[in-house]
């Protein structure tokens, strides 16, 4: 627990319901239950919220406060599936089990639609749909994505061509893209504050500034320590993600810990409504770009990463700069807050769910994609600790494996950076393309005019002799390409 967060945005944690301030307990007495979860975030109070319904006693042991990391700083939308994309999947473990384990992950989404109502969790403002957008013109291979997604996985998509998008999404940067009417977004910190609230309300106990030091996992009782009080639980489910640290310090070097940071603008009026007419959420294919209005015209977006912990106020000018990049016409907008978190990101890409050893759990490793993955998680194995429900078994072909340490956190980075950056140059040659597309359509249609005034018939596409093709725009260098970090 002695990494630095990042996660402290300017005053959000304000963004906690005073009812959460006030019970804010550490754990100072000796104490035992059936389950011990440590780590209060989306994962661990999921398993805490399923496992006291299904009537376990539970006690949720928090280093620091209730969605202190990542989960309360997401931008909140629920889509299905995973981080890792469909067809890895099916390449990895067959077309059956993908599609048991796509269904899960559906599941997870209802799971969180369910819980984040109004009546549970009051102004978690909950609104539909969320587009997936395609930074190349890769329409041919959209189609064939939609029909496995509809027709093999039972998901709802709609595909929308390059005019609707930009229609929508007033900018060159996008070109087809995939609308999930069933997807939603949330206030993603209202909603793990309602979840650790409903949680209290089902019986379970939440001690905060209650980090675990050590474990002893050995025996049917197992004995867990903080640093003022000692536990006996007959299970222990692990959700501290990247910082579980000490307890375990083996699994968190399964995961390649990756800072994500996001900013909201100041409210920018009618220009906001000018260049996005689209009200969902909206994600690029590459992973690069997330964003969504908020409260009517401000622009909530996330983007920048690095595989160490920095001082989320430094991304400020880089999101400023990514939102005039893809949208020119809104101009410089002033951001009102930053903030960041840290994802665990796991070798294969998949969460890591499951029973490390008799009674001992792990619930981590959900990477960009926690909401829907993290609620499919805490039900599975709340339902098999109290149920013997094995699906979780579904998750067993990926193993815990080595993420490298340091090494591999530098390796990481340049990866990502390569990622980006090739994507970045693919989609300024994608622009490219178009524009020499639309200039091969004039010049075409000039011809056509021409020889129909001529009365002769077009010479087709052979230059005249003596006559070179007129030239054509040349393509930008990939480094020179000018477009988002990456570049
Ligand atoms: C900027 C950003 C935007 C995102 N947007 C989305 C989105 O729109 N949709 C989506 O689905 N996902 C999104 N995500 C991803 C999502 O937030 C994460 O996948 C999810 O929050 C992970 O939850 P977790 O409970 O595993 O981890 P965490 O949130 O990290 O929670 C782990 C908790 O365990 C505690 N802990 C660790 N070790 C110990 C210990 N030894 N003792 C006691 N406590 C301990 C930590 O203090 C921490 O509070 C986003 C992430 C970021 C950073």
């Amino acid at each position: 627990m002695s990494e630095p967060s990042t996660s402290a945005g300017n005053g959000h944690d304000a963004a906690a319901p005073a009812e959460a301030l006030l019970e804010r307990a550490r754990l100072t007495f000796d104490l035992d239950v059936d389950i011990c979860v440590i780590g209060a975030g989306l994962a661990g109070l999921t398993v805490a919220l399923e496992a006291a319904r299904l009537g376990a006693s539970v006690a949720v042991l928090e280093g620091r406060h209730i969605g202190w990391n990542a989960s309360g700083h997401q931008l909140g939308t629920v889509m299905p599936g995973y981080g890792l994309p469909i067809g890895d999947l099916i390449a990895r473990i067959g077309f059956e089990d993908t599609r048991e384990l796509w269904a899960l992950s559906k599941e997870g989404a209802e799971y969180v639609r369910a819980t984040a109502s109004e009546e549970l969790i009051p102004g978690i403002a909950l609104s539909e749909g969320a587009l997936e957008v395609s930074n190349v013109d890769v329409g041919d291979q959209l189609i064939s994505r939609l029909q496995m997604l509809g027709e093999d996985f039972e998901t709802e998509v709609e595909g929308w061509q390059v005019e609707r998008v930009r229609d929508q999404l007033k900018t060159d940067h996008y070109f087809h893209g995939v609308y999930y009417p069933k997807a939603f977004q949330i206030d993603g910190r209202k909603y793990v504050h309602g979840l650790a609230a409903l949680a209290r309300r089902a019986g379970a106990r939440i001690f905060e500034d209650t980090p675990v030091v050590g474990i002893d996992s050995s025996g049917i009782r197992k004995r867990i320590v903080t640093p003022s009080a000692r536990l006996r639980a007959s299970h222990i489910v692990l959700a501290g993600n990247i910082h579980l640290g000490a307890p375990l310090r083996r699994l968190s070097e399964t995961l390649l810990p990756v800072w994500r940071y996001a900013a909201v603008t100041a409210p920018l009026g009618e220009r906001l409504a000018e260049a996005i007419t689209f009200r969902g959420s909206v994600a690029d294919s590459d992973g690069i770009d997330h964003f969504r209005i908020v409260e009517g015209d401000r622009l909530m977006w996330a983007s920048p990463e690095t595989t160490w912990a920095a001082r989320p106020e430094r991304f400020a000018g880089a999101i400023q700069r990514r939102i005039r990049t893809i949208f020119p016409r809104l101009g410089r907008v002033e951001i009102a807050e930053v903030w960041g978190g840290a994802v665990g990101q796991t070798v294969h890409g998949m969460p890591q769910i499951g029973q490390l050893r008799r009674g001992l759990w792990v619930t981590s490793g959900f990477g960009r994609q926690g909401l829907n993955t993290s609620a499919m998680a805490g039900q599975l194995i709340a339902r098999s600790i109290l149920w013997g429900d094995e699906r979780w078994r579904l998750f067993s072909p990926f193993e815990l494996v080595w993420a490298g340490g340091l090494t591999g956190r530098v390796a990481g980075h340049a990866i990502g950076m390569w990622g980006r950056g090739s994507s970045a140059a693919a989609g300024a040659l994608a622009r490219y393309r178009e524009r020499a597309r639309t200039q091969e359509r004039i010049r075409q249609a000039r011809l056509a005019e021409a020889n129909r005034q001529a009365g002769t018939k077009p010479s087709q596409q052979r230059p005249l002799p003596g006559h070179p093709r007129p030239e054509r725009p040349r393509p930008p260098e990939p480094g020179k390409s000018g477009e988002g970090e990456g570049a």
